[in-house]
């Protein structure tokens, strides 16, 4: 049986989210988007609200949402402010190799404090020679005794400046190349670690991206999540499970650039008309609806498939991927509609654009994406 409604639970967690967005995020937004201080005033509240600890499972104190509720608040808060959604959604990005491979005792023990008060996690995959090549890591973890000693350069870690816990793919085995990486969970008051500078960075700025350094930090062997060489699975699978958040904070995005749009065209008076009498003005306020539309349907499949347990590689990679890009086109477009008037700062279209243009990167690019698709699509050839 197909049912596109949402059940009243749904609906009032998409109304919470919404009121939070509303008016919590929107207007502090454009504040926040200068980028001189984190948002903690609102990643406090956020924190009241449950939303930082909202895929922690609820015996371990958290919300324990599933994926398609997920997907539906995480549209409206990108929909309040992307950059600080990013913040948000980092966090949950990094706890989710706990939620899928910890121990009892590892989710006991990590999880806790960010059920207490308001803390952050970063994931820390990326590397200055491993980007999209996500598996030519270089980050190592030796074995010494009961510890892992861990020395590399992780870039781009969003909330790297200012997290409590860290975790990190690093080579337990370097021989071993790919098979040889580990997912660790690394506590920040652990020894040796170095925090770079925050990077400036177009948009998304409410949000703290920094490049950590670990030199000779050394954790105890029971912080390994899943087996020795296991890490790259782990990472690949909780990007599996976090991509359609990406392209439901695509939908969000676009989705306040298109009302924005059709606000605007319904009162800017152009040759004695309103613009949105203008034919081109309409199809295109037509094509981002349509778009918005698609991309919704896409991200909530994908979620309602990870729900299930059935395998969604494909569709998550499909819901980033399209979800990011109506992002990107409904934003260009958007603003265009606005005229002059939207590549200024004191008009919400310029924000937007920035925004968007994030999402098509983040959490392996779009032509990264394309290339999971294609290969499940295509399948071996002889
Ligand atoms: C603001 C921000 C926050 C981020 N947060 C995090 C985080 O929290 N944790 C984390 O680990 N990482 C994070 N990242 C890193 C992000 O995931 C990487 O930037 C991304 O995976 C791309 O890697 P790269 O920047 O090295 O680009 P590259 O891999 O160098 O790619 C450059 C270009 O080449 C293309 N390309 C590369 N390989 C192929 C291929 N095989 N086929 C076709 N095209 C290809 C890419 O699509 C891209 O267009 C963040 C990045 C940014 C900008």
């Amino acid at each position: 049986m197909i049912d596109f409604s949402l059940s009243d639970e749904q609906k009032a967690l998409q109304d919470m989210a919404h009121e939070f967005a509303l008016k919590e995020m929107r207007p502090n937004a454009a504040r926040y988007d200068r980028g001189d201080v984190f948002p903690e005033d609102v990643m406090t509240k956020a924190f009241e609200a449950g939303f930082l600890s909202c895929n922690i499972p609820t015996e371990y104190g958290g919300g324990g949402l599933g994926d398609l509720n997920t997907a539906i608040i995480s549209e409206e808060l990108a929909w309040g402010c992307a950059g600080m959604f990013t913040a948000m959604m980092a966090s949950s990005l990094a706890l989710t190799p706990i939620v899928l491979y910890g121990t009892d005792e590892q989710k006991k023990t990590f999880f806790a404090p960010f059920t207490k008060k308001m803390n952050f996690a970063a994931f820390c995959l990326t590397e200055r020679e491993a980007g999209s090549d996500a598996a030519a890591t270089k980050t190592r973890a030796l074995r010494d005794g009961d510890h892992y000693v861990i020395n590399g350069s992780k870039c781009f870690s969003t909330n790297g400046g200012i997290a409590s816990l860290y975790i990190v793919f690093a080579l337990t085995d370097p021989e071993k190349g790919v098979r040889g990486v580990s997912a660790i969970i690394v506590p920040r008051d652990t020894p040796g670690i170095i925090i770079g500078k925050e990077e400036d960075k177009m948009g998304h700025r409410a949000s703290n991206t920094a490049e950590v350094t670990f030199e000779d930090v050394r954790v105890p062997v029971k912080n390994l999540l899943g087996k020795e060489g296991m890490g790259f699975i782990v990472a690949m699978k909780t990007l599996d499970k976090t991509r359609a958040s990406v392209g439901a904070a695509g939908v969000g995005v676009a989705r306040a650039a298109l009302e924005h749009a059709v606000e605007y065209a319904k009162t800017r008076v152009q040759f004695n008309k309103p613009i949105a009498l203008f034919q081109n003005t309409a199809f295109k306020i037509a094509q981002m609806a349509m778009e918005i539309n698609a991309a919704r349907h896409l991200v909530w499949h994908a979620a309602w498939l990870m729900d299930r347990g059935q395998p969604c590689g494909k569709e998550s990679a499909m819901s980033k991927c399209f979800g990011s890009d109506v992002a990107m086109r409904t934003t260009i477009e958007a603003l265009q509609i606005f005229g002059g008037y939207g590549y200024m700062r004191d008009y919400p279209m310029e924000k937007l654009m920035r925004d968007a243009k994030l999402l098509q990167i983040y959490e392996g690019t779009n032509e990264i994406q394309r290339l999971v698709i294609s290969r499940e699509v295509i399948g071996p050839i002889k």
